[in-house]
């Protein structure tokens, strides 16, 4: 996936509710869930994060409120990822562990891993229903009066016919909103099983997110992050474009800072580089996945682009917006990537003027057709790699953070972390530290960047008055 962001369990702690009453009452085809406590379990990326923030809030309008923490839950809805083998592994053990934790509650999973492998995930003692991708809307229609079940069922459809778009915007664990704006992938890159686990890309309106946007205004919001799996790909369901959705997102005065999560290098045009350093809201910071700086890598990847595009992208992107922050996915190890071609491509990368490297470890997904190229890299030498290239992102991030010293910025205060000092985020993404007694979370403040903390990952700053 373009997006395959750090491997993150959260037990999603918005939207208490209470209830006093105890009981299950039907309405409709639809249960009440009055007294019932449901928990929710997220692995996986941001996009996952946001779904699971709406199946939250469908079951909480039916009457459900969320477990406290150590409270044995009655519903426990986990939604799960497969992007690498390791995923697969953590999502059984957090299903272990939850139906350990939470005796005789009704277990449904979600998620890639549940529709890449229904059977597998229904075969786990405790688990009831098991839904792909195209009922994860359906949640509470597949709750079965909180019967417990003796063995597993599954809902899912082919790849194919995967044609839902669960709507979704939700705070995050800190202060950003995620507003999901796409779903799914046409590109079958050949290490990625996202197309198989998401289905074809598919999008919302630019009516409806601009709606949506503006709610989160007027919920408090003030930065937004668009999120989705191809989302450069935006329009093919709505005859629209991502440059008319950007374009027509700026104008939420609501929102004080939109941020574009991921997007494909091919898909970055120019159009959207020139609006983005002109425009009222967008901030100058980009996340684009190169994945390999080696031409011969790339196709055996099946990526639609030579790196020469992705050069002049990053050029581009200099020459409108020369503070701007540019993080760049990387995978290491790929099968077909031999030493000499890993130098070319860590060459090529040292070359990029961007400012952090987001490095990732093949790994080998069944189905793939990346399974069909006969050189493999072993693990050590995988490692090797991955150690270098990290090196590498800490040199060039240490040297952007240290060329903004002196400068004046804003920074959006995040919420802070129990016994650290506040901290936020400059329009460019720098993180900074402040003294938490100045600030106030959700704030916009102007700041003097001082030096590197001691960490060395954030700047020290004090406040312009
Ligand atoms: S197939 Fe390629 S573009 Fe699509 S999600 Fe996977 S890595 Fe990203």
């Amino acid at each position: 996936m373009a997006h395959r962001s750090s491997f993150i369990v959260i037990r999603v702690s918005d939207y208490l509710l209470n209830s006093r009453c105890n009981s299950i009452v039907l309405m409709g085809n639809q249960f009440s869930l009055i007294g019932k406590s449901a928990s929710f379990y997220t692995l996986g990326c941001k996009l996952n994060f946001s779904e699971t923030s709406t199946i939250m809030r469908q079951l909480i309008e039916a009457g459900a409120h969320k477990a406290a923490r150590g409270e044995k839950a009655d519903i426990c809805v986990i939604n799960t990822c497969s992007v690498t083998e390791v995923a697969d592994k953590k999502c059984r053990q957090a299903i272990h562990k939850i139906v350990r934790e939470n005796p005789g509650a009704y277990i449904v999973v979600t998620g890639c891993y549940g529709q890449l492998q229904p059977g597998t995930v229904a075969d786990i003692p405790g688990v009831d229903i098991v839904l792909g991708q195209d009922h994860k809307g359906s949640v509470l229609e597949n709750l079965n009066g909180l019967r417990k079940r003796d063995h597993g069922i599954s809902k899912t459809v082919g790849t194919n016919d995967i044609k839902n778009f669960v709507p979704s915007c939700s705070r995050g664990d800190r202060t950003r909103f995620f507003l999901k704006v796409q779903d799914g992938c046409d590109y079958y890159c050949t290490y990625c099983t996202v197309p198989y686990a998401r289905g074809h890309s598919r999008n919302a309106s630019i009516e409806s997110l601009v709606e949506q946007a503006r709610q989160a205004g007027q919920e408090g919001g003030r930065e937004i992050v668009i999120t989705g799996v191809n989302i450069g790909d935006f329009g093919k369901t709505t005859g629209e474009s991502f440059i008319g959705l950007i374009k027509e997102l700026d104008k939420v005065e609501e929102i004080a800072r939109y941020r574009i999560s991921s997007i494909e290098p091919n898909l970055l045009t120019d159009e959207v580089i020139d609006f983005v350093a002109g425009s009222r809201a967008f901030m100058p910071h980009f996340h684009i996945p190169l994945q390999s700086g080696s031409n011969e890598v790339l196709k055996l990847m099946h990526r639609r682009y030579e790196r020469e595009v992705f050069a002049q992208k990053v050029a581009r992107i200099k020459s409108v917006m020369p503070d701007a922050f540019i993080g760049v996915d990387v995978i290491v190890g790929m099968r077909g990537e031999t030493d000499e071609l890993f130098e070319d491509a860590y060459r090529f990368i040292e070359s990029l003027d961007v400012t952090q490297l987001h490095v990732f470890s093949y790994s080998e997904r069944p189905g793939t057709a990346a399974l069909r190229i006969p050189y493999k890299v072993s693990p050590q030498c995988k490692h090797e790699r991955s150690q270098r290239l990290l090196e590498l992102s800490d040199s060039k991030t240490r040297a952007f953070y240290e060329s903004h010293i002196g400068r004046e910025a804003t920074v959006l205060v995040e919420r802070p972390k129990r016994g650290m000092p506040a901290h936020g985020f400059t329009d460019n993404y720098i993180r900074v530290e402040l003294d938490s007694a100045q600030v106030q979370e959700n704030s916009l403040v102007k700041v003097l960047l001082g030096g590197l903390n001691t960490a060395g990952d954030a700047l020290n700053a004090s406040i312009i008055k």
